[in-house]
């Protein structure tokens, strides 16, 4: 991969040279004054996703492609409409690595949280979860498209959806037939368009995967050259190396990417640099395996991750509770600790909702693992303060991880509202310790050749006019812990399919994102 990302920046550096402003003068003919466009966006500083230097520019669209990138001369041609650009940054739009929500379900409203961060293409199905659920991956492809989306949707398949379909369900081990059955279903949706398949191999029933299953899914996704993307077996510190080779092993077979990397408990920049080694070292073996985070210190799902290994299931659980319950809570107690306190667990769903686990121990007079244990098996939603900045800014500063948010419309966590605007504000502006084309690069580009996305992720003639109008020095996340929901502020324009979304309006009629589909050879 570091090959080809020097053949990523060479092809790039021809393709701009080749394409630069002056070359390209016979695209506005000096006699034809009724040269018009739907969209003018005019005076802009240019960051084109690829990586390469920011220029100034204009951009014109027809319909929903981009028609011309480079200098226009504002007297000689029309526009139905024109966007002044002058010190703004005219940027392809966000593709979201990792995204969570239904696009189906009204209390999502059309998934606009992602587009008032820049997001004009969300990754569903991830974690090992299929977006379509049980239902055809063609019909609900069919829904989404009649209900009307604010960024496009594009998706995986769900191993664990497959496994729940094809009757494996929480099984130890999958029988031939089902391993058949899930192999066909996965066959199915890749012709349909799904761009690969996510594992959630920390999660049920993901965990219960072993390499004869995973492979022979893996052999499924090479043939349509699709992804898989990865949340690996664990992030903790002692096991990630090993979690890592594990996608290294489904490597041999498709294109891997791990999904929102990150070290739990780790706390220096080198255990950071240590799994990015890892991965690099297996793309410099020539396989194709990519990696992306969201820059954020806490994590977010179920309080499954606290449970021992006889108390995953909820029969587990159950059992667990009843016949062992002293080990379960000197367990549990333990765990606590080693996840830095009940303090660094907020619970983010129902009653206690905005309380930390210690919280509602004081408040229940109980210790924190007897609370959880009254929640019962799949308990509220939390979120887990297990990461540090040191081991994390590895990941969001490095050239080859791209921008996620593994956010949803309705997840309480401020990852869901503002992943991208956060990067551009504290890592471009206030530290600036990322330049601001291999930012957009990381949010872009780079994501778009990780998915095979061909027709997006660059601010290019013929590309999809999914583009960005960012008033950079404004750009706020605005979102904290304390204020979730807040809007971020700085995206002076979001334009998905050529067309300007209203990213606050609450109505269906103005979106205008679709179901992208994984062409074959794309
Ligand atoms: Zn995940």
């Amino acid at each position: 991969m570091r090959v080809f990302l020097f053949l990523f920046a060479a092809l790039t550096l021809l393709a701009s040279s080749a394409c630069s402003p002056k070359s390209r003068t016979p695209v506005i003919p000096t006699v034809d004054y009724e040269l018009t466009y739907d969209l003018h966006i005019k005076n802009g500083t240019i960051v084109d996703g690829t990586g390469a230097p920011k220029f100034s520019g204009d951009v014109l669209i027809n319909d929903t492609i981009i028609v011309f990138v480079g200098t226009v001369d504002s007297q000689k041609i029309r526009a139905s409409k024109t966007i002044d650009a002058t010190n703004k940054i005219v940027a392809p739009g966000f593709i979201d690595a990792h995204a969570h929500g239904n696009p189906l379900a009204g209390n999502n409203d059309y998934m606009r949280s992602f587009l008032r961060q820049g997001v004009t293409t969300v990754f569903l199905g991830q974690d090992g979860s299929s977006s379509n659920g049980k239902i055809k991956f063609s019909q609900w492809v069919d829904d989404v498209n009649a209900h009307g989306s604010g960024p496009n949707i594009a998706t995986l398949v769900g191993h664990g959806s497959l496994r729940a379909i094809s009757g494996g369900g929480e099984k130890d081990k999958v029988s031939a037939a089902e391993q058949t059955k899930m192999e066909a279903l996965l066959t199915e949706a890749m012709q349909q368009g799904a761009y690969g398949m996510s594992t959630g191999l920390e999660y049920l029933p993901g965990r219960y995967a072993d390499a004869e299953e995973l492979n022979g899914l893996a052999k499924v996704v090479g043939e349509y050259d699709g992804l898989i993307s990865s949340h690996i077996r664990s992030e903790d510190d002692d096991k990630v190396k090993e979690a890592v080779d594990e996608v290294i092993a489904q490597g041999k077979y498709a294109k891997v990417n791990v999904t929102h990397i990150k070290v739990v408990y780790g706390k220096t920049r080198a255990q950071g640099e240590a799994v990015l080694k890892q991965i690099r070292d297996a793309r410099a073996q020539g396989m194709t395996i990519t990696a992306d985070v969201y820059p954020y210190l806490a994590s977010y799902g179920s309080m499954i991750y606290l449970y021992p290994e006889w108390a995953k299931r909820e029969s587990e659980f159950n059992e667990a509770v009843k016949t062992r319950r002293p080990e379960f809570e000197t367990f549990l107690r333990a765990k606590i600790k080693r996840r830095n306190g009940a303090d660094a667990i907020l619970i983010s769903k129902g009653e206690y909702a905005g309380k930390t686990l210690q919280e509602v121990a004081d408040i229940l007079d109980k210790p924190p693992e007897q609370v959880i244990i009254e929640f019962g098996h799949s308990g509220p939603s939390t979120a887990h303060f297990i990461m540090t900045k040191d081991t994390q800014d590895v990941f969001i500063t490095a050239p080859d991880v791209s921008i996620s948010s593994d956010g949803s419309p309705t997840m309480r966590h401020p990852r869901s509202y503002g992943s991208f605007p956060k990067v551009l504000e504290e890592y471009v502006v206030r530290d600036e310790l990322l330049p601001i084309e291999l930012a957009i690069h990381k949010m872009t580009g780079l994501t778009a050749n990780t998915f095979g996305l061909s027709s997006r992720g660059i601010l290019a003639k013929d590309m999809a006019a999914d583009i960005l109008v960012i008033d950079l020095a404004n750009v706020k996340a605005g979102t904290g812990w304390g204020n979730i929901n807040a809007v971020p502020s700085g995206f002076d324009a979001v334009i998905v399919n050529g067309r300007v979304t209203d990213t606050v309006a609450s109505s269906g009629a103005d979106v205008y994102g679709q179901v992208l589909l994984k062409t074959r050879g794309d």
